[in-house]
């Protein structure tokens, strides 16, 4: 018998159905205590997640537009859910007071968060599970910055002599008690720190993929699932991993060493992607853990014969970065260039007045800029100390007429990333699959 947190995304919870599913999922398995619920989401494509139309009828309420509509289409949906599932979750009285406290100004933070609140209610009266209130233990300063240990002790301390909860993720409360929220996709960070709390022996996040995969099957037909991986090559793997789980989810799990099970909720007998400490055996033969890249990037070399003999020369251009509140994602250089590469979005309507700084503060030979720059990193633990990888992957690009712009490798050896065009970004994706998995 162990302790695991499950933690179900705003798909799993999108409506009876779903929810009937969590709870068989809860139900065959006695060592899940603790769920954590997100806001329902999406029901098909069109659909829009309850967060966001509670979203939508702050900015209504703000900009004095009426704002009833939106507000009806939510209560419909925890309306109709409450009866398809025949329960009293006394979502009637709870909408009319939150409608009340729209109508008075009350903050978005407190708006925003009632979308798990009342999920939680619906889904613990419906499972027969205790309700837990996050306000009343995850523990935000009057500032708004989150208190990772006082959390971590009021949650162990409130779950204690509970044996199984529901807990609506997303939210906290401030020492004035008001109510604050993490930032968007946050529920994952709730479950994280209640499975940290309860010393939990698995943390599984479910969702509605069966975990990783090896690369993106937009662009890999049919790729192998990542059955494990450590924390550390995940991060690397950061282009890919976002859209899954939450980057701040992790640490807390991390620092308890406690293993994180990505879940499919329409597929429970997949066992997903299990991401732990210490990177797992790979299947036979294959070294790398996965591949992930992203288009959109912005390279600017500097070419300046003097920099080699300046002190501070790096010191000052990632200075002029930070003060056009740029950041980094890698800086390759040469003995007499230096390129400093980042992302088309936090540079854009910037980067003319980030080349006249360079060139009044740096004084460079000349400056080149090249912004249809795709990054690729391919990752694996499996790579380290081992002879002949790079040249491996170099030389699949080269046989699928690549051409490398950049190339970057750590220290740790547990990755490789190379920039190419971005017209080249799905047939160097292929090109690495190949040569390394399939
Ligand atoms: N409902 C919130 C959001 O849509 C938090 C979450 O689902 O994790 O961002």
């Amino acid at each position: 018998m162990g302790i695991k947190v499950a933690k179900f995304g705003g798909s799993s919870v999108a409506d009876a159905i779903q929810i009937g599913k969590i709870k068989e999922i809860t139900e065959n398995d006695k060592d899940i205590k603790y769920v954590v619920v997100s806001a329902p989401g999406k029901r098909f494509d069109e659909d829009t997640k309850v967060t966001d139309l509670l979203y939508l009828c702050l900015s209504h309420r703000d900009h004095k537009l009426p704002y009833e509509q939106v507000f009806q289409a939510i209560c419909e949906r925890y309306i109709h859910m409450e009866q398809e599932l025949g329960i009293d979750a006394g979502m009637a009285r709870e909408l009319a007071e939150i409608q009340k406290q729209l109508e008075q100004g009350a903050s978005t933070d407190y708006v925003v968060s009632r979308g798990e609140y009342l999920n939680g209610k619906i889904i613990a009266k419906y499972m027969g599970m205790e309700f837990k209130d996050p306000a009343d233990f995850v523990k935000f300063s009057d500032k708004g910055k989150f208190l990772e240990e006082e959390t971590n002790e009021e949650i162990a301390r409130a779950l204690k002599d509970c044996e199984k909860a529901v807990i609506p993720g997303f939210y906290g409360s401030r020492e004035d008690g008001s109510i604050k929220t993490f930032s968007r996709g946050g529920s994952d960070i709730t479950g994280s720190i209640v499975a940290r709390a309860v010393e939990a022996d698995v943390y599984e996040n479910w969702t509605d993929v069966s975990g990783f995969l090896v690369a993106d099957p937009r662009i890999v037909d049919n790729p192998r699932p990542i059955s494990s991986i450590s924390y550390k090559e995940l991060r690397e793997l950061a282009y890919m991993g976002a859209s899954v789980l939450h980057e701040e989810a992790i640490y807390p799990a991390r620092v308890a060493g406690i293993p994180i099970n990505i879940r499919n909720t329409n597929r429970p007998d997949d066992p997903g992607t299990m991401i732990t400490s210490e990177p797992a055996d790979l299947p036979e033969g294959q070294i790398i853990s996965g591949i992930a890249g992203s288009k959109d990037f912005t390279s600017i070399t500097i070419y300046s014969s003097h920099m080699i003999g300046q002190k501070g020369f790096i010191r000052r251009m990632a200075g002029i970065l930070e003060d056009n509140d740029v950041t980094i994602e890698h800086i390759p250089s040469g003995i007499d260039t230096v390129s400093v590469i980042v992302n088309n979005s936090v540079i854009d309507g910037k980067l003319d007045d980030i080349l006249d700084e360079f060139e009044r503060q740096l004084k460079p030979d000349s400056l080149d800029v090249q912004t249809d720059l795709a990054l690729i990193a391919t990752v694996g633990a499996g790579m380290a100390s081992r002879k002949g990888t790079s040249a491996r992957l170099f030389t699949a690009l080269a046989e699928a007429d690549v051409n490398i712009k950049m190339i970057d490798q750590g220290a740790s050896e547990m990755n490789i990333i190379v920039g190419v065009r971005s017209d080249d970004f799905e047939k160097a994706i292929r090109a690495i699959y190949k040569a390394f998995v399939s």
